[in-house]
């Protein structure tokens, strides 16, 4: 039963690899309104209908011309007016420009667009003339972009995988997608643990507390890709944790919450053992979040999806901001595995200590401090990152007054102002 106490790059390593071969298969699919694809993922290639452009279209108002003859300085003829909407002009005939405004599609003949800023306008008796004011000169393809210049007809513009923001549905719109396949989230059974534990509408009697983890596990869920399923909290007794879990063991994720530590009530290991899981490893070396179960139960022969795989399971420690930490770096990978997603994670990124750390009392665990960072870069600089001050693995407030983790390596005692650090993206 026992398994190794792994470092968090050992642990990571090892989760990447159970995610990549997780990622292999297909989730199920299922058709939703563009309404309500943000936060999903893509389940085919997404297509362009037609030429991105459809039609070359200008990028300025002013004057469209062949930029060989605009280049001259010779007045121009003008001919005609395009709007952003109207059909195409007839082509333009040679030494003539045709006014244009941003958006409009740029009539045949035409290589270019000058910018209205750049042109002097003279009214003659039968109609304008317009020329590029010298020095300047104009080259083919500038203020315009031509018809297919993003992508032809057919091609694949976001392979399946693709996660829906709002940069993806505008594409999908643009491309006359009403709907799209996306996978069925995975759902994910939270289990939470633990005999002082109250509903959030409940009023805690003398010992007992709140239970934060489930709303808050139930949003990083939702966050990563899968669909939250809050069983009710199993009390510290062998009975309970195996009659929640014998439910919880439905999902195609399970995280039970507590129970982890080395206490005497802490059964979920033994609990999780008896269902007949198989450990990746109860421990990392990491603060906060050392004691931390990766396993996976017995795969089921009812399905032929779960022929191969098991259902995975984390056990994560009971503190809320080990549960947030450990969710994070281990569980969300997992879970953006299980929902066909291709976004990286954990994500991780550089930034600049505004001052320096209080140094580790537990040297040897990768430690990973709640931070605030500006995100905000004046002249280059990298954002600037600052420790949150806490109380430990329990302390919400400092959790909910910071946006980053500030990761402090396992051969680092602490660091010094303005050393580059790395932090874990929430
Ligand atoms: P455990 O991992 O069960 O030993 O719990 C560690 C600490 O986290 C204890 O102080 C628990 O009371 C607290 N805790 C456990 N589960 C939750 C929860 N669901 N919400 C808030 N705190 C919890
Ligand atoms: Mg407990």
């Amino acid at each position: 039963m026992t398994a190794p106490l792994l470092s968090f790059e050992e642990a990571s390593v090892l989760v990447a690899e159970r995610a990549s071969r997780l990622a292999s298969r297909s989730p199920a699919r299922e058709r939703v309104s563009l309404a309500h694809a943000a936060g999903r993922v893509l389940a085919h290639p997404l297509c362009a209908d037609s030429d991105q452009p459809p039609f070359t279209r200008s990028t300025r108002d002013g004057f469209a011309c062949r930029a060989a003859e605009a280049s001259t300085h010779a007045f121009l003829a003008l001919a005609g007016s395009v709007r952003a909407g109207d059909a195409p002009t007839p082509p333009l005939a040679s030494g003539s420009a045709c006014e244009i405004m941003t958006g409009a599609p740029v009539p045949d003949g035409a290589d270019a667009v000058a910018m209205l800023e750049h042109v002097e306008v003279a009214q003659v008796k039968l109609g304008g003339r317009v020329r590029l004011l010298p020095p300047r000169t104009l080259a083919p393809g500038e203020n315009l972009v031509a018809r297919g210049a993003q992508a032809h007809a057919g091609d694949e513009l976001l392979p399946a995988g693709t996660p829906i923001t709002a940069a993806q549905i505008a594409l999908a719109a643009s491309c006359g997608h009403a709907s799209l396949d996306v996978f069925v989230r995975p759902r994910v059974a939270i289990l939470t643990t633990g005999d002082e534990l109250v509903p959030v509408d409940a009023e805690p009697g003398p010992g007992q507390i709140r239970n934060s983890n489930a709303p808050m596990l139930a949003v990083l869920v939702a966050a990563a890709g899968g669909e939250p399923w809050v069983l009710p909290t199993a009390a510290d007794n062998a009975a309970a944790l195996d009659r929640a879990l014998a439910k919880a063991s439905e999902a195609d994720l399970l995280l039970i919450s507590g129970g982890v530590s080395a206490g005497k009530f802490d059964l979920v290991e033994p609990a999780l053992a008896r269902l007949g899981a198989q450990f990746h490893f109860t421990g990392v070396r990491i603060q906060p979040g050392k004691p931390l179960v990766f396993g996976e139960l017995p795969a089921r022969t009812t399905s032929a999806d779960q022929n191969e795989h098991g259902t995975k399971c984390f056990g994560l420690p009971g503190n809320p901001v080990s549960s947030a930490v450990t969710f994070l770096l281990f569980a969300a990978p997992v879970l953006a595995a299980l929902a066909g997603s291709r976004a990286p994670s954990p994500r991780f990124a550089l930034a600049q200590l505004a001052e320096s750390t209080s140094r580790s009392a537990r040297p040897g665990l990768t430690r990973f401090l709640p931070a605030w960072c500006t995100f905000a870069s004046v002249d280059g600089a990298l954002p600037s990152v600052a420790q949150v001050p806490w109380h430990g693995s329990g302390d919400l407030a400092a959790f909910a007054r910071s946006n980053c983790f500030l990761v402090i390596p396992d051969y680092v005692s602490n660091f010094e102002e303005g050393a580059i650090v790395r932090i874990l993206l929430s």
